[in-house]
């Protein structure tokens, strides 16, 4: 049986959402706040309440705030729905949305998009989810139409975590980068070829984070295959490689602050997989 679906936003996301959808073959309604947005062909536009009529309700909008905005007016419509919330809310939000959509009868579950809106539905998509496993399960097929679906419990501020942790991730390797090209931009490199060599670069790094990980996961940094004061004489001569270059220290010098804190706590010979404590409370 095919299920109806309605998008509530109709940005850049919303609309691939509902594209995806609709190349899938469900009949899907869309809302948007601002009349006279494109939207894909075949979709049914409808003003609210009456878009709510679907089987599943999935919210794309610009964050926590406007859904409340949108939806509040109108919660009294969603007693027996089950709502897939895919706007971008951080954990206490999806937490607090999934006890208002309780209260209001309906089914939550909250979801982290790790695609753009070109990837929706290609190769290499994925969504995040967490909260009600009904709807996780019941509608589990529909929304694997937008990539690969992972479902994390049902404590609805899960998937947000983990999202937030990989964009945390992902945030902090591309300052890397900004300041690797600022670096070589004094000996004349553009930041296109080192984009080139530093993908290529990192690639071969990143196969090593699990191994770390699990290092980190044991608590014991005592037998190190590369020391702190190892690490640290590295990132004293990169930092002072980027002082000749003319470079700000604000990203290389906060990871180096991350060592020099294990160190003067007297960790110099344990593995520097140890600067992970220094970001814990
Ligand atoms: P967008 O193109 O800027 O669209 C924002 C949407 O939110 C529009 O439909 C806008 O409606 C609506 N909106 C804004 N404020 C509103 C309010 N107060 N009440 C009702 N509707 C409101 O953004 P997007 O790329 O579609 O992103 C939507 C969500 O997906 C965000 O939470 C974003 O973090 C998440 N996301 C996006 C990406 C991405 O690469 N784009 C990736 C992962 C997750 P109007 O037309 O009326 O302004």
């Amino acid at each position: 049986m095919t299920t109806s679906v309605t998008v509530l936003g109709q940005g850049a996301m919303g609309r691939a959402l509902a594209a995806a959808l609709l190349a899938a073959g469900h009949p899907t309604t869309v809302w948007n706040r601002t009349p006279g947005r494109p939207v894909p062909a075949g979709a049914r536009e409808l003003p609210l309440p009456e878009a709510l009529h679907s089987d599943l309700v999935i919210v794309c909008l610009l964050d926590h705030g406007s859904i409340h905005e949108t939806l509040d007016p109108f919660a009294g419509k969603l007693a027996g729905s089950a709502v897939v919330n895919l706007t971008s809310t951080e954990p206490a939000a999806a937490r607090e949305l999934a006890a208002w959509a309780a209260g209001h009868g309906a089914d939550y579950l909250d979801g982290g998009i790790m695609a753009t809106p070109p990837m929706i539905g290609e190769p290499g998509s994925s969504v995040l989810y967490s909260g009600a496993p009904a709807v996780f399960e019941r509608y589990r097929p529909v929304l694997e139409v937008f990539g690969a679906a992972e479902y994390f419990g049902a404590d609805p501020g899960q998937a947000a975590l983990v999202d937030f942790a990989l964009l945390a991730a992902m945030s902090a390797m591309f300052a890397g980068f900004y300041h690797g090209a600022a670096m070589v931009r004094a000996g004349g490199i553009s930041a296109a070829d080192f984009g080139t060599r530093c993908a290529a670069w990192l690639s071969a790094m990143a196969g090593s984070l699990p191994e770390a990980g699990a290092l980190i996961d044991t608590g014991d940094y005592s037998e190190p295959v590369q020391s702190l004061t190892f690490t640290k004489a590295a990132l004293d001569a990169i930092v002072g490689a980027s002082r000749e270059a003319g470079v700000d220290l604000d990203i290389i010098g906060a990871v180096r602050n991350l060592a020099d804190r294990q160190i003067a706590a007297g960790f110099g010979g344990h593995s520097s997989e140890r600067m992970f404590e220094s970001l814990l409370p």
